[in-house]
């Protein structure tokens, strides 16, 4: 198979949730079909697409069996291992590399490369002892988090250490060691980047994003983010040079902390849709997804415009879902929901989108004014 990817090629996506799912819609509308790689019967991802090989992202015959029928490889969900990688890509091309998916794996990998990059995060440690958490703990000083190297999403693996009594039990409890101390940042937001990056090296970012969080979980999102324009761009700027430095080829998200005085530190980076992004499919001419696609596909990328300012409010757990029907008969609100069974407590089952003209994206109350049903209590 040659790139461009002609019509009717068959993407092949590894995961089956709904940035699967999301990346799935984009592809079909430009012409191709999916085939998702999950252990779930009845995914979010596998519903809307082409084909779906079940099965275990770690057995060899069923990493075969997904390559055999794909003409190329992505991902939604970067937790394979590297053998698993190694071998799916002795057989097809995988967009973005192993290499970058390695590293995003890896908070130690992570960091060591941003800052050898020059793009500055928290300041922090690795550390595989007790002795070599006491030592991070007094040069970093106190409170910090102490965070899991591997595995870790919405908060989960992760320890806020208040004082020297703590790092004991919360080194005990984490694991796999080594585990990354990291300074508390006290930060004024939290923003993000996406920014999605042509095999023949186009970059193409959409507007940097403020992100509120409730229980680690992503809440909100506001496009574009209410910060100071040079804050703006600062991030944007950062976003760009990962990507780069990277030589990603599909698409990256940045997340961002934004201190009181300005500065921005980069916290994580994932290669491949993000939640912070949804907005993009009802904001932009061309969404994250169709940006992650055509990078995959080889097709040019378009600008990463938008036409109106958003919010993006997430629908977690069974609460929130139990609202669906106040939001479908709420005029303004753009529903998304993912096809999951079963809404269990923290688990995203959607998410909403309401749109203002370019520039009237409003304050905090109006925010809430405009979720209607799904009005954020206390949105930090
Ligand atoms: P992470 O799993 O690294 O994305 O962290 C999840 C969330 O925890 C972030 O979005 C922040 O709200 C918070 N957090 C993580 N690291 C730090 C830090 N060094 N200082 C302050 N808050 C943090």
């Amino acid at each position: 198979m040659t790139f461009p990817l002609p019509p009717n090629a068959t993407i092949g996506i590894v995961g089956g949730g709904q940035l699967g799912r999301m990346s799935a819609l984009a592809a079909a509308r430009l012409g191709y079909r999916c085939h998702i790689l999950t252990p779930e019967p009845d995914s979010p991802a596998g519903q809307v697409a082409a084909g779906v090989t079940l099965g275990d992202y770690e057995d060899p015959e069923v990493l075969r069996a997904f390559a055999a029928r794909v003409d190329v490889i992505t991902f939604e969900f970067e937790n394979v291992s590297a053998a698993g990688l190694d071998l799916l890509a002795s057989l097809k091309p995988v967009r973005p590399s192993p290499a970058v998916l390695r590293l995003s794996q890896d908070r130690v990998a992570e960091k060591t490369f941003l800052n050898a990059a020059g793009v500055p995060t928290a300041p922090w440690r690795a550390v595989d002892s007790l002795d070599a958490l006491h030592a991070a703990a007094a040069a970093l000083g106190l409170p910090a988090i102490l965070k899991t190297t591997r595995l870790g999403y919405d908060g989960k693996g992760q320890a806020l250490l208040r004082a020297e009594a703590e790092l004991a039990p919360a080194f005990a409890d984490l694991a796999p060691h080594p585990l990354v101390l990291e300074s508390f940042v006290d930060f004024a937001c939290e923003v993000s980047v996406v920014v999605a990056r042509g095999a023949d090296g186009a970059l193409a970012a959409f507007d940097t994003v403020q992100n509120s969080h409730r229980d680690h979980i992503l809440d909100t999102t506001l496009a574009p983010a209410p910060i100071p324009p040079e804050t703006a761009a600062a991030a944007q700027a950062m976003a760009r040079h990962v990507a780069e430095a990277l030589e990603l080829v599909g698409l990256l998200a940045v997340e961002m902390f934004v201190t009181a005085d300005g500065r921005v530190l980069v916290n994580e980076i994932a290669p491949r849709p993000h939640n912070s992004g949804h907005w993009t499919i009802d904001a932009c001419p061309a969404s994250q997804f169709e940006l992650h696609v055509r990078a995959v596909a080889g097709l040019p990328l378009p600008p990463a415009t938008r036409h109106s300012d958003a919010v993006m409010k997430n629908l977690v757990g069974p609460e929130e879902t139990a609202l669906w029907p106040a939001i479908l008969a709420t005029p303004g609100l753009i529903p998304h929901l993912y096809g999951k069974a079963e809404a269990r407590p923290g688990r995203k089952m959607g998410h909403v989108t309401r749109l203002f003209p370019p520039g009237a994206l409003p304050g905090p109350f109006g925010i809430a004014d405009a979720l209607g049903p799904l009005a954020p209590a206390g949105n930090d």
